[in-house]
């Protein structure tokens, strides 16, 4: 029996084709492929301008470094999110400022930001974890009311929709990833995109060294960064960007089959579901087990039966590296409560129904 793996990507022989191509032409970077794609991207989520990065988190720091966020700045942010969301602006030693997410969304509790609000915040970088879409209009709303920065970490919401737009349309500065667990992907590889013309230029030029757009190769404005995607990256990504609509429709497909199997299984708390205003894009399938389940032990027998799952995510503020600031258990329960008690199960783009059965049918014996 074919092993079965947690979230690999989806590649295919016009993805094989598309690279070799490339590697073959010698054009390796800074080229047509590069700037295909970013065109090809913002138009696909609606956006004025896409400028491609070697990750989402150098994407990320790019919008922290173009929007002038310095030391002792505070910014608002969850802490149930990857690390690069926080570690973004601690590059430009910026400091957290977390609120703690709601329960049912697992995103940003708008309902706490404002009470988070010093004369140092000078930003909110807003996440869309697993997909799900934040609450854009109250964080836009608070944050022109507070003169706030917005930067939205869309990493694992590409295609999401919030209030019937996508995300990444709604006009401040939105980052997408393409690490090969993501909805399609380019190896390693980001995008930032925004509607603002000057924004848009500041960052080609950062993530290029530095370099004003039409001057000489030795000519350095500003410090920048090599935070350039190559040729080969830009290829892959725009044969996966061609498909991804169909991986996204595969996507929620795999989810309904899960669904039905889940539903009703004691114990077992699916995710929030989509309304009028959110439409998820499917990152990763995760449920939540009752507080009374032993997480670990269930991880464990799922992988004797070798079914990979994980604990996923963890809270950041209580992560080895953020010991420096003080967080301890209990500063943000809601995030601390959901973080011991998801799990992530296999969920891919080909993943067939028998597979999900297998999955879901391996559980419910566990959880007995
Ligand atoms: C994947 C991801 C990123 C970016 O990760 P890279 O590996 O740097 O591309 C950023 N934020 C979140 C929430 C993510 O899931």
């Amino acid at each position: 029996m074919k092993q079965i793996l947690l979230g690999p990507p989806q590649i295919d022989k016009a993805d094989v084709q598309a690279v070799a191509k490339v590697v073959k032409s010698g054009n390796l970077s800074l080229g047509e492929e590069t700037i295909k794609f970013e065109q090809e991207m913002a138009k696909f989520v609606g956006a004025k301008y896409a400028a491609a990065t070697s990750s989402g988190t150098t994407a990320l720091h790019l919008a922290v470094v173009a929007g002038g966020i310095k030391a002792g700045d505070e910014v608002i942010t969850s802490p149930f999110s990857f690390v690069a969301s926080t570690n973004c602006f601690l590059y430009e030693k910026a400091v957290p400022k977390y609120v703690d997410i709601n329960p049912q969304t697992f995103n940003l509790d708008v309902n706490k930001i404002e009470k988070a609000i010093t004369r140092k915040t000078k930003a909110i970088v807003g996440v869309d974890i697993f997909g799900y879409p934040a609450e854009w209009e109250q964080i836009l709303a608070i944050a022109k009311k507070h003169r706030l920065l917005v930067i939205e970490d869309a990493a694992e919401a590409l295609g999401a929709k919030y209030q019937g737009k996508k995300l990444g349309s709604l006009g401040h500065p939105t980052v997408f990833a393409f690490y090969p667990n993501k909805q399609m992907t380019t190896a390693e590889g980001g995008a930032l995109v925004t509607n603002d013309q000057s924004q848009y230029k500041l960052i080609k030029g950062l993530l290029n060294q530095g370099r004003g757009p039409n001057l000489n190769w030795l000519k350095h404005l500003y410090l920048g960064y090599n935070y350039r995607l190559t040729e080969i990256q830009a290829a892959l990504g725009r044969s996966q960007l061609k498909k991804l609509p169909r991986f996204l429709s595969k996507r929620n497909q795999v989810v309904k089959w899960y669904n039905q199997r889940l539903v009703k299984v004691p114990g077992v708390i699916l995710m929030q579901a989509n309304d009028p205003d959110h439409e998820r894009s499917w990152f990763v399938y995760v449920v939540r087990l009752d507080k009374n389940i032993d997480r670990n032990k269930v991880i464990q027998k799922l992988g004797n039966a070798g079914i990979p799952s994980k604990a996923y995510l963890p809270s950041i503020h209580l992560q080895p590296y953020m010991k420096p600031f003080g967080f301890k258990t209990g500063d943000f329960p809601v995030s601390e409560s959901v973080s011991a008690s998801t799990l992530a199960l296999p969920f891919y783009t080909a993943m067939k129904e028998s597979t999900v059965n297998q999955v879901c049918e391996t559980l419910k014996k566990v959880l007995k």
